[in-house]
């Protein structure tokens, strides 16, 4: 179902990516957003290194290595190791993984759909009440009950409170995951 997003070119042996906004925006929201440019160079090239990297960029290398290894963790992006023949350190040479990318978004949104309706059935499946005092929580029917509507942090008396908006903006946000995910 993500076929259409991500495409890979063979160009003489030469494989270029391209990542789409939508996937570069749940990058950003997942990795911040130095992760989304180190994806926009990766997406460019076939394999690079750090350094290139930092020149491209103008990305701290610290930074582009820790990203580089965030994204690594996930399978994100690959990498191959060579020797430097003159000086005998490694060097590293990544490239964007993109299958893995969508593969990876694609679970997030299901583990986020998933709490999202453990929650949403939550609020469905409880009254709640409040002290309205700013920074106070809101407590569900039973507990309030226990504390006979007083608030256990500042004393006040509890009212009822309405959680329709609340169910209104879960109900939203799963619709919208729901298509995202093409179900
Ligand atoms: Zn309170």
């Amino acid at each position: 179902m993500y076929d259409k997003s991500v495409l890979s070119l063979e160009r003489g042996g030469l494989k270029l990516f391209f990542v789409d906004d939508e996937t570069l925006q749940n990058v950003a929201a997942l990795f911040g957003e130095e992760a989304v440019r180190v994806v926009e160079i990766l997406e460019k090239v076939d394999e690079i290194t750090d350094i290139q990297i930092v020149d491209q960029t103008e990305i701290r290398l610290n930074t582009v290595r820790k990203t580089l290894y965030r994204l690594y963790d996930h399978s994100l992006v690959g990498l191959k190791r060579f020797r430097d023949q003159e000086t005998g350190w490694f060097v590293f040479h990544w490239r964007l993984q993109p299958d893995q990318l969508e593969g990876f978004i694609f679970n997030q949104k299901c583990r986020v759909l998933e709490k999202l309706e453990t929650r949403l059935e939550y609020e469905k499946s409880h009254e709640f009440y409040t002290c309205q005092t700013p920074g106070c929580k809101r407590l569900p029917f039973e507990e309030a009950f226990e504390f006979l509507f007083k608030c256990p942090a500042c004393n006040k008396p509890m009212v009822h409170v309405n959680n329709c908006h609340i169910i209104e903006v879960i109900t939203r946000k799963i619709n919208q995951i729901k298509k995202e995910l093409g179900e």
